[in-house]
């Protein structure tokens, strides 16, 4: 395939730690042959015109969009119209999310998403498994006659994908540590979450692998002055990765900001825990047998419980830049690089580098995202 050069200047472009006000990026397979921060044919140069070029935003945690739940559509065609519908908002890699099911279905999504990486289709990096290995007093919105412990049959389906990453939600609580120590072994990377481990048996957890706490605060147990439970487990371990959802309504900005200053806020990453609503005119759905209403951007059943979010990723990072003030461009690395490290991918995406796939976003100072390209290619924006 030939090389493909684009030029850009006039703009933020975040190239490893640094904005770069132009860019040449050599394009060849959809990787980036060279980066360079001159620009190497003056005749045609794209003109940011003040905004960011960043690396294409990285979620793990997309239940769906576009109108669509993975969990009620279980097929190829929906993973393309979620992926499609969160394109618009920057992100050019997700994790089709499955809520807590029973192992069959577990099984039918780890196919399905198996074929769609095969099919190479775009936006499609792995799937995340959110239990049913969880908690019934933490389930928010799970639907807990599904739930169970870990067993050799859920063992078995887990390491059956093969093609991407997968993610799989936990309460370390409600599971044997051996479990959790042989699907980390396995290649498995482990979240707890939903989930109300106390604060010894959620450092057990960690020390057998669970790299990460799934949607800090929503659904596990809190930081209390003599029992600092899963909360405090995980900002005092710097190793641990935090999912977070900024949207305003699941995390106050005070509480995010402390846990950011007590974690620091390397390991953060931005998630949206989207439902079909985002990308879609139609702001109500059902979900595990309940009707979700969208008010005033938020998912609730009509008890009031909070069910995903009406979040984009685009959103989540203007959250993390205007509202709580987190420098720009650790903000980026919270729904870019942080996350591609999370899944171990952080020399393939989630940085502007050299070898790695040629997935970026141009984006607005009021974080309207104006293209996206995946491996080179332009699939949104203006042709
Ligand atoms: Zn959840």
């Amino acid at each position: 395939m030939n090389e493909t050069i684009l030029n850009f200047t006039n703009g933020k472009i975040l190239i490893g730690e640094t904005f770069a006000k132009s860019a040449s990026f050599k394009i060849k397979n959809g990787v980036f042959s060279a980066i360079e921060t001159n620009i190497i044919d003056d005749a045609n140069v794209i003109d940011l015109k003040g905004g960011y070029l960043i690396p294409g935003l990285i979620d793990t945690q997309v239940n769906g969009g576009g109108g669509i739940l993975f969990n009620d559509d279980i097929s190829i065609d929906a993973l393309n119209k979620i992926a499609k519908a969160h394109l618009q908002y920057g992100t050019t890699s997700l994790l089709p999310t499955l809520i807590s099911s029973d192992v069959p279905v577990i099984a039918k999504a780890i196919a399905v998403v198996d074929d769609a990486i095969a099919q190479k289709t775009n936006g499609i990096i792995g799937i995340h498994v959110e239990g049913p290995f969880i908690s019934k007093t933490k389930k928010g919105i799970h639907d807990e006659s599904v739930f169970q412990s870990i067993n050799d049959k859920a063992k078995e389906v887990l390491k059956s994908f093969k093609n991407g990453k997968l993610l799989l939600t936990l309460a370390p609580e409600e599971n044997q540590i051996a479990d959790i120590s042989e699907l980390n072994d396995a290649g498995i990377i482990i979240s707890a979450g939903h989930s109300n481990a106390n604060y010894e048996r959620a450092k057990a957890g960690f020390n057998a692998g669970i790299k990460g706490v799934t949607h800090l605060y929503n659904a596990m147990s809190p930081l209390m002055h003599r029992d600092p439970g899963l909360v405090g487990a995980a900002l005092e371990n710097k190793d641990i990765y935090i999912g977070i959802i900024l949207d305003g309504h699941h995390v106050h900005e005070t509480a995010a900001k402390i846990a950011m200053r007590a974690h620091g806020t390397e390991s953060f990453m931005l998630v949206t825990d989207a439902m079909p609503s985002v990308g879609s005119v139609n702001k109500e759905f059902e979900l595990c047998g309940k009707h979700i209403k969208v008010v005033n951007g938020v998912c609730m059943d009509d008890n009031g419980t909070l069910a995903g979010s009406d979040l984009d990723m685009a959103s989540a990072l203007k959250f993390a830049i205007k509202t709580l003030g987190i420098d720009e461009i650790e903000a980026i690395k919270m729904a870019t690089y942080y996350p591609a490290e999370f899944l171990g991918l952080e020399n393939e995406i989630g940085q502007l580098k050299q070898n790695n796939k040629a997935d970026f976003i141009i984006i607005d100072n009021d974080f309207m995202v104006k293209s996206a390209y995946i491996a080179g290619e332009k699939v949104y924006g203006n042709k």
